[in-house]
């Protein structure tokens, strides 16, 4: 069977991202193939154990698919202060005698975001609101690359990686059936310190937060890498909660225009045209300059801009989430001109230290929690949404009653749709077949949630 096809068939996404399907993303030649290592969220840990723990397994996959894609560079782009994982990787490229090269990053936020990523470790720039294959680049996380390696023995993805931390009694490393709900995860580490809490599930600066009635209904799917428990008061939590009119007329009201949003702003700091402080003054004046509320559709979200830069605690990251939305609805898209980009001149001294970072968002509390060793958690109920990528939901080729074990594939795509495969995680019977598909394990009388 063809790579592309394997990976297709294990329902491989991007682990570290919104999910894009694998085997598109790949279905192309490239120069460069970049493994991101970087794990740029403050506090996260889970790529750091899996560099750690799959080594080998990175390295061949690195192996495999730049040979797939024609690669004349295969790099592992990784933080410098992950010693034990260099040492690691660097045994495995030797073992393996593998043409890989370590690049090492500082520890600076956001070195995983692709467009940074592939700055730092090419030199070239990505066009704004393009992709690194525009400059013959791919970019895949590790997670994503050991899948792939998975699947090439015939294990498709049914499980995750968590970091758990934050206010919980215990905080570790798990490994769940995809489906298994957070709180089952949050009860494995020992459950909740505090009665009332949110839940932040990614890091904390790109993460989306939720709050306990949310919890009921959310479970880990293939693009989670972590869950950190909060109080619901937390200043993470109370930010993104601000309603978009009152983030207007906090702009109106308040934004001093000291430009500090942009002067930090990673994409504008490489040479993109994205100008915060502009689009802040544009909405709050109400002036329509479509052309600067078109670079809101540049802006990755990383949230430097509201969290650590505004000195007026302003948005103009959720103003850029809004306006994303509102450009989508007119199908407005960003048009990048041919323009030659430069990164600024003083990049290399407004990078954003992590450690000050997490200060910043008053973090200290959880940085220094040691995770507890992987424990591998199973579960007697999963519920497996159809849709946990970019693309369409995948058409469900079970009914309840039918009985799977852990691997079959249960959801689908048709040929040529942008989509993946969903597998059942656990054995058992399906008991419910909607937007998810609910698998219980009748072998035992009690169903945990
Ligand atoms: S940093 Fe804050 S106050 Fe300054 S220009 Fe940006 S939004 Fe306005
Ligand atoms: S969230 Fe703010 S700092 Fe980050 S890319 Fe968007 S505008 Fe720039």
């Amino acid at each position: 069977m063809e790579l592309l096809e394997i990976i297709r068939n294990a329902g491989i996404v991007g682990a570290g991202g919104a999910g894009f399907p694998t085997h598109k993303k790949l279905d192309c030649k490239a120069k460069i193939f970049i493994a991101n290592g970087a794990e740029c969220e403050p506090l996260l840990k889970t790529d750091q154990y899996i560099m750690q723990k799959y080594s080998e397994d990175i390295i061949k996959g690195i192996e495999i698919i730049g040979d797939h894609l024609g690669a004349e560079k295969k790099i592992l782009a990784i933080k410098k202060k992950y010693r034990k994982e260099i040492e690691n990787l660097k045994k495995a490229i030797d073992n393996l005698r593998a043409r890989v090269e370590l690049f090492y990053l500082d520890s600076f936020f956001p070195t995983g975001d692709e467009h940074v990523l592939v700055y730092e470790a090419t030199g070239k720039i990505v066009p704004p609101g393009g992709i690194p294959l525009q400059v013959d680049t791919i970019v895949s996380n590790v997670s994503t690359i050991v899948n792939v390696v998975r699947a090439i023995d015939g294990k498709p993805v049914i499980s995750k990686i968590l970091s758990m931390l934050g206010e919980v009694n215990r905080p570790t490393l798990v490994e769940v059936p995809l489906g298994t709900s957070v709180k089952r995860c949050i009860e494995e580490a020992g459950g909740a310190k505090i009665a009332d809490y949110c839940v932040i599930m990614g890091g904390p600066m790109m993460g989306t937060i939720i709050n306990q009635e949310e919890l009921q209904e959310r479970v880990i799917t293939k693009t989670d890498g972590s869950v950190i428990v909060l109080p619901p008061n937390h200043n993470i939590v109370n930010k993104n909660r601000v309603p978009i009119k009152h983030i207007v007329n906090q702009a109106k009201s308040a934004c001093i225009q000291c430009e500090i949003c942009t002067e930090l702003c990673p994409r504008f700091l490489i040479g993109h045209p994205l100008r915060p402080h502009k689009i802040m003054r544009t909405v709050a004046m109400n002036h329509n300059e479509e052309k600067i509320l078109r670079e809101a559709l540049t802006c990755c979200e990383c949230g430097i801009c509201e969290l650590y830069a505004c000195p007026m605690g302003l948005s103009p990251r959720l103003m850029n989430l809004h306006l994303k939305e509102e450009l989508k609805k007119k199908k407005i898209k960003f048009n990048a001109n041919n323009d030659s980009l430069e990164p600024a001149m003083m990049r290399d001294f407004r990078k954003i230290p992590v450690n000050r970072l997490i200060s910043r968002l008053n973090l200290n509390l959880y940085e220094g929690q040691k995770l507890a060793e992987l424990k591998k958690v199973s579960a007697k109920r999963v519920s497996i949404p159809l849709k946990q990528h970019i693309g369409l939901q995948a058409t469900p080729i079970v009914e309840v009653g039918d009985v799977v074990a852990a691997g079959d594939i249960i959801g689908k795509m048709k040929e040529g749709e942008l989509g993946a495969y969903i597998h059942a995680s656990i054995r058992g019977k399906i008991i419910e077949v909607t937007d998810k598909i609910v698998i219980e394990d009748e072998r035992s009388g009690v169903v945990e949630c």
